[in-house]
């Protein structure tokens, strides 16, 4: 089933009788697993197993029908392949989490790192989740904006195009594209793209994309690298070739044995026959080079300093905790930064092409206010808000933007939830419910035997 020099090139790595037990991993069942918002839910399913090396992730015992789950689209869990939430246990080891920090995400998208990354740093921190392809980029925003954490910024630039921000960041991730070699169980498509030749297309691509990312970095900086790939060319030989091109030095890290990860010479690899897991790659280095800061251009975007005249009223829909600085689209769109990380944010900000805060808030219209579905689902919304709890079938009806009704909701604006996650934003006039979940979100799978499957749209 592999593709010839695939064999050969694992045979290599492995030797024959390991390789067999890699080939014997590929008839096992594929493990589910799924990695907590520890800031939305309590906890996941006590009984299952959890993933070893991040405290937020457990194991499913069958794979779900996860798109007719609402607290997924409530952002209370995201699904991610166990062997990618490793990145917790190298931040744990190399960065102060505790610290505030500048920190980007250089292709983000769609999102899996960057909601680990935005969960483990603290709320003074600040990421930047960049990722370069625009249909990629709404997944990412998506993604981000369900999973509710306001300390992000989006960008949807090349890696080259930070170039200005040179020396500013703490930490930087590069999940690099890649051949994919790691996802052949989960996805045998995958091999059908794979060849010696895209790999070595992979590996340039990635020593272009770590120099590029390398002067981002502070002094003592941290840069992590990871591909979910086996071969040599895009992990081990990329490392090697930044420890002598990049003023990079690669780190060493420790991991109990019975976690199953190999320790190669450059960085640490994941097996799907040693680890619950599949194929993944990663390492860390230290910036040691001074690369200094570049002065900042006068401030562009589309996002302005929103102008505080405009917003009065705005603090009956935020926690009353959360102190923010407003921003303002051209269009009236307000949106919020936490002011715990407004330095970061002017450091950086001026010397980005385009960015877009994630947390947007909502607009005036007169007197009104219409809020942001990401308001909905922020960590930061008023916890005293009307709030509506929908069971199961209503919340997938609200979810698909379909019509439904409910008793008692008192007129104007109330929030959706399912089993205490927020899901969105409902409108109440005289007793008629309109729905507000955005139309491009919105579920488009039909329920198992439901009898009419096509949803009908409640007005926008
Ligand atoms: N980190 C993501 C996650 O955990 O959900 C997965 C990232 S995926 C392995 C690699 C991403 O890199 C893709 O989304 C791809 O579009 C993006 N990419 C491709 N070329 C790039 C470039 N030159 N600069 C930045 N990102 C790039």
């Amino acid at each position: 089933m592999f593709p010839t020099a695939f064999v050969a090139q694992m045979q290599g790595q492995l030797g024959t009788t390991e390789y067999e037990d890699f080939l014997n991993a590929f008839a096992l069942p594929i493990p589910v697993s799924v990695r907590r918002n520890s800031l939305k839910l309590k906890n996941l399913e006590e009984n299952y197993d959890g993933v070893k090396w991040n405290k937020e992730g457990v194991y499913l015992p069958d794979r779900p029908i996860f798109t007719l789950d609402p607290r997924l689209h409530g952002g209370a869990y995201y699904v991610q392949e166990a062997s990618s939430m490793l990145l917790w246990a190298v931040l744990e080891q190399t960065v102060d989490l505790a610290a505030p920090l500048k920190v980007l995400d250089l292709a983000a998208a769609p999102g899996g790192k960057s909601t680990l990354l935005v969960a483990a740093l603290s709320a003074e921190s600040l990421l930047i989740s960049n990722e370069v392809i625009k249909t990629r980029y709404q997944i990412l925003r998506e993604n981000l904006g369900k999973w509710g954490y306001p300390n992000v910024v989006c960008t949807n630039q090349d890696s080259r195009e930070f170039a200005p921000l040179q020396g500013q960041f703490d930490l930087v991730l590069l999940d690099a594209p890649c051949s994919g070699e790691g996802l052949f169980r989960k996805d045998p498509t995958a091999m059908k793209e794979w060849s010696p030749e895209h790999v070595q297309f992979c590996a340039a691509r990635q020593r272009r994309i770590l120099a590029e990312a390398s002067p981002l970095l502070k002094p003592g900086g941290i840069l992590i690298y990871c591909t979910c790939t086996y071969n040599d060319f895009e992990n081990a030989l990329n490392v090697e070739w930044s420890q002598d091109n990049l003023d990079l030095v690669p780190l060493s890290l420790t991991f109990p044995s019975e976690w199953g990860i190999q320790a190669r010479e450059f960085g640490y690899q994941c097996y799907p026959h040693r680890v619950k897991g599949e194929g993944f790659f990663i390492t860390a280095f230290r910036q040691e080079k001074k690369h200094p800061l570049l002065k900042a251009s006068p401030a562009k975007g589309f996002w302005k300093i929103g102008n505080r005249k405009n917003t009065p009223g705005l603090e009956t829909w935020l926690d009353p905790g959360f102190s923010y600085l407003a921003l303002e689209s051209p269009h009236g769109e307000l949106a919020a930064l936490p002011k715990a990380c407004e330095s970061f944010f002017m450091e950086l900000s001026p010397s980005l092409r385009r960015w877009d805060p994630i947390l947007e808030l909502g607009t005036f219209k007169h007197q009104d206010f219409i809020p942001a579905p990401t308001l909905a689902l922020s960590t930061v919304v008023h916890p005293k808000l009307p709030n509506q709890s929908l069971d199961l079938s209503t919340a997938l009806k609200y979810l698909r933007k379909d019509v439904f009704e409910l008793t008692d909701v008192p007129n104007g604006w109330s929030l959706v939830n399912f089993e205490n996650i927020n899901l969105g934003w409902i409108k109440s006039i005289k007793g008629r419910i309109n729905n507000y979940y955005p139309k491009e979100w919105r579920i488009r799978m039909a329920t198992p035997n439901a009898p009419n499957p096509e949803p009908k749209s409640s007005p926008d």
